[in-house]
């Protein structure tokens, strides 16, 4: 390919509708530098430069009828989650992790169901961790039942709630919650942790602190 053809591939990028801002690789916030584009009537792939310093690897976005697909390769980081709630759930953690590999590889179904998955050992160990005397009953009694029974706090309650509720849908045939989807239970699964990070930092500081 002669030099004023990358030339023009280049400007040609920059006339496509979206171009990705994160790179799927090193994670970061980038304006992605262009390199080529081939496209044909319906397909289009362009390479771009990550331009951090510490990356600096190319990567491919694809492109179908104009409408951006994705970008890859993709490499997966493990979400960050507070100590605290690692340590009352690993399989939450292992499952949780899991699930976002599911969305990193585009399989959204599997996505949705890991997630109810993790949900499910979130909240059964946490009840378990706060109510030790009922493990037995909590590891065979109704995610809900266990959400109305065992949890005191009101925040970690009503979050917990709603992501059963969103959960059941990924699982089921009909979905009741029709205007929610994954990445809304994927929310409010991260909220919870982050309520339980809170009741469970400040009962440690209170149990070391006694007046
Ligand atoms: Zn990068």
């Amino acid at each position: 390919m002669q030099i004023n053809e990358i030339f023009n591939n280049q400007l040609r990028i920059k006339e496509l509708n979206y171009v990705t801002d994160k790179c799927p690789l090193c994670h970061s916030s980038i304006s992605p530098v262009p390199v080529i584009l081939s496209h044909n009537n319906y397909k289009g792939a362009a390479m771009f430069l990550c331009p951090n310093k510490k990356c600096g690897n190319f990567f491919i976005s694809h492109y179908e009828n104009d409408r951006y697909t994705g970008s890859y390769p993709k490499i997966f980081i493990e979400q960050p989650l507070p100590d605290s709630v690692k340590n009352v759930s690993k399989c939450f953690v292992q499952i949780y992790n899991e699930a976002k590999q599911a969305e990193n590889s585009s399989l959204k179904n599997l996505y949705g169901i890991g997630l109810r998955k993790a949900l499910e050992f979130l909240i059964k160990d946490y009840c378990i961790n706060e109510k030790p005397e009922n493990a037995d009953a909590i590891k065979s009694e109704s995610l809900a039942s266990c959400i109305n029974k065992y949890i005191d706090d009101n925040n970690i309650k009503e979050c917990a709630s709603r992501a059963a509720w969103i959960g059941n849908d990924e699982t089921h045939y009909k979905r009741k919650w029709v205007d929610k989807d994954v990445t809304d239970l994927d929310d409010i699964i991260q909220l919870t942790v982050a309520w339980m990070d809170y009741n469970l930092r400040t009962k440690k500081l209170l149990s070391e602190m006694t007046k």
